[in-house]
């Protein structure tokens, strides 16, 4: 049965000897549970979560089909007999609560980080330090072997079936493309031999599991590399692996050393989908779309377009477990919203730390961070509805607690507020919308515009500041000089800023404030149209050049204002900012002519702008507007007061630590802390 607000997205998929009970694909994420034997009970527990979620289909994390193909040491692989038992508790617990799983076989080829590396050529990849061993003839036969194996060893372990990783560049689309792939004997030299891998693994994987077995086939469909695959050599391979027995092909986009971003926040929701349509009319196997599809609206017009026959999301199945379920009951309102900043999930996973959820900080974590009812109801007041504010009052309110939420302000959302204002951050409108509904629907007592205070506190039986941070103010001499701002002024809209800007502060709030002020405010943000975004980092929406990039000028839209982001560090601006998506902030400005400068003393501030001294040398920097963007301090002036007056109160989120102020310190304290009381 379709559900009559997303008829597409919850239809079901017959697949000839099996059913999917709608379209959604789980994609494959990988969670860092997959690496270790004693890590598979929380393992199983994350996809029960999501199979009682309703998820049509899911896929694992990769495992390496042979040691050469790790992502890392020791990383997750499916190579031997004895590693069955332990996936045995994922499928058993996903086929307990109605789901489906395959797994996926990863070879990492050249992105492997480790000496061991093998790929189609000796040509090292830019983003690992390992140079790879050119394969062997009877070596590409071992890794096809090791293909097949982790496949029947998958069948094994009770798999509904498995998805060959064929796209973002690792292995098998180093052999694919002529961008790594330099070899002249039967694996390349020509289009058909280089994609003839990928053709035979699916044949003899098929040929091992049998009929009856889901067999994805991940095809890279846009490189987005000047050297990658020309649109008709990708529609080649998605005919050879057809042929060759794939159930279903999904779409990937980008190799991971593309320098265009794919799924961070900036990239418009579905803005890839294209892609997959424009393979539609070439191939009979149903086709899977991909990356920032985040809503079930955005999922629904896909299918419905006909662009596709399944939707794959991974990290909005991270942020919300029941988004199937939520969306099947009409709920879409209640859904948790992936934001795509990828700062707990790939960013967790880039640094060897198990993935979780900025906005759920209980995925991975579901057997440790379990929100329980309370047998002990008790009156709690929260003071401050900025991100830790927000996750504890909810939490606990949805534990059995009296929960009373006190805001000074006149809206929730504490720095929420000023960071949906910055273009490319637009989805965090989405999680106070969220939050907003789950204070309706948990039944906290929300006052708005109220400063709470030791006579309003001190009837409570728990109390929780999460008051938040105070801009730091630096000691530069001239800091009271007309042109001078805080970044509060700036980013909550009501301060006019003049045309040259420096900017004192290069960390994550400068990188904001520097995009909000070279953004033309008459223009639309590049996240919000697909149009705007390829021509700004030059991709061909027709897909007639070789990559979807070759030959293709981007066209960044210039500054709209001169700015200078300054730091006294020596380090890279922005060395601090997340591991996936910080080259995409540091590119951005300066691609767009915004200067970014380190090791910098400042002097002093006057009517001829900033006073600085680089090295031996002093400057002047005109500025119309200096703004300082120099980190927080605590706001603990109510946890004083209370002290002073005897009232017990517990510090969170910056008000507790402002050094590690961020969304997700903030959300996760919040929650843990509620579900402790
Ligand atoms: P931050 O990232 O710690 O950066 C503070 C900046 O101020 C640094 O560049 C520091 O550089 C400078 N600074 C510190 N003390 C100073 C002083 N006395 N005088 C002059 N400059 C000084 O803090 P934030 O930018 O306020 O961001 C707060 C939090 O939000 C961080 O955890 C951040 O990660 C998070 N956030 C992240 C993003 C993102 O990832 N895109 C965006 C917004 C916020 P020097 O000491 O070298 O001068
Ligand atoms: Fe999405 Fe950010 Fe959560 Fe990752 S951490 S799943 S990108 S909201």
């Amino acid at each position: 049965m379709s559900s009559p607000a997303y008829p597409h997205l919850l239809a079901p998929l017959d697949l000839g000897f099996t059913m999917l009970r709608n379209r959604v694909l789980m994609g494959s994420m990988h969670t860092g549970l997959e690496d270790r034997a004693r890590h598979y009970p929380r393992l199983a527990a994350y996809f029960r979560e999501r199979a009682e979620g309703g998820v049509g289909l899911m896929v694992t994390g990769g495992m390496a089909p042979t040691l050469r193909g790790w992502l890392a040491p020791l990383a997750s692989s499916m190579v031997c007999r004895h590693q069955v038992s332990r996936h045995r508790q994922v499928t058993s617990a996903v086929h307990d609560a109605g789901g489906k799983i395959c797994m996926q076989v990863l070879h990492a080829g050249r992105y492997g980080y480790h000496p061991f590396v093998v790929s189609a050529s000796r040509r090292q990849s830019p983003i690992s330090p390992f140079r790879p061993k050119a394969l062997s003839a009877r070596g590409v036969e071992r890794e096809i072997r090791g293909f097949v194996r982790a496949s029947v060893l998958a069948r094994d372990a009770g798999y509904d079936g498995v998805e060959i990783m064929g796209s973002e560049g690792y292995l098998i689309n180093q052999f694919t493309t002529g961008h790594v792939n330099d070899r002249t004997d039967a694996w390349g030299g020509t289009n058909e031999k280089r994609y003839r891998i990928a053709e035979e693994i699916v044949a003899r994987v098929r040929e091992a599991v049998g009929p009856d077995f889901i067999l994805i086939y991940r095809l890279s469909m846009l490189d987005l590399l000047p050297d990658g695959n020309a649109w008709d050599e990708i529609v080649a391979q998605a005919h050879a692996v057809e042929s060759a027995g794939a159930t279903l092909i999904n779409t990937g986009i980008g190799w991971h050393e593309a320098r265009i971003p794919t799924i961070a926040t900036m990239v418009p929701r579905g803005a890839f989908t294209f892609v997959t349509a424009r393979l539609k009319p070439e191939v009979s196997v149903p086709l899977v779309t991909t990356n920032r599809i985040n809503t079930p609206e955005v999922a629904e017009a896909a299918l419905a377009r006909g662009e596709a026959d399944m939707v794959s999301m991974a990290r909005p199945l991270l942020a919300d477990a029941a988004f199937v379920n939520k969306a099947a009951r009409g709920e879409a309102h209640r859904i948790n919203t992936c934001i795509a900043c990828n700062q707990a999930c790939l960013d967790h996973s880039f640094r060897n730390q198990t993935a979780s959820c900025l906005v759920n900080p209980r995925a991975c974590h579901e057997t440790e961070l379990q929100i329980l009812p309370t047998a002990h109801p008790r009156r709690v007041a929260v003071v401050g509805a900025g991100p830790a504010g927000l996750a504890c009052a909810t939490t606990a309110a949805e534990r059995g607690h009296a929960v009373s939420l006190f805001e000074q302000a006149g809206e929730i959302g504490g720095q929420f507020n000023m960071a949906k204002r910055v273009p490319g951050k637009e989805e965090f409108h989405e999680t106070l919308r969220y939050f907003r509904e789950r204070l309706a629907e948990t039944g906290v007592e929300l006052h708005l515009g109220t400063v709470a205070d030791e006579a309003i506190l001190a009837d409570f039986d728990e109390v929780i500041l999460a008051t938040g941070v105070h801009p730091r103010v630096p000691g530069i001499p001239g800091l009271d000089h007309a042109s001078v701002l805080s970044y509060l002024d700036v980013l909550r809209g009501d301060a006019h800023v003049g045309e040259h800007v420096a900017i004192i502060g290069a960390g994550g709030i400068g990188f904001d404030v520097a995009e909000f002020l070279a953004h033309d405010p008459e223009q639309p943000s590049p996240s919000l149209s697909r149009e705007a975004f390829a021509k700004d980092w030059g991709i061909d929406l027709g897909l007639h050049a070789r990559g979807g990039v070759a030959g293709v000028d981007a066209h960044p839209q210039p500054a709209f204002r001169r700015i200078t982001l300054l730091q006294r560090k020596d380090s890279k601006p922005g060395k601090g900012l997340g591991k996936t998506t910080g080259w995409i902030h540091r590119m951005n400005l300066k691609r767009r002519g915004i200067e970014a400068v380190s090791g910098v003393r400042y002097l002093k501030v006057d009517d001829d702008g900033l006073h600085i001294q680089l090295g031996e040398e002093r400057r002047v920097l005109k500025a119309d507007n200096v703004i300082v963007c120099a980190g927080q301090l605590p706001n603990r002036e109510l946890a004083e007061a209370l002290a002073e007056a005897g009232v017990k109160a517990r510090l969170i989120g910056g008000a507790y630590e402002a050094r590690e102020l961020d969304a997700k310190y903030a959300i996760r304290q919040g929650t843990e802390v509620a579900a402790g009381l």
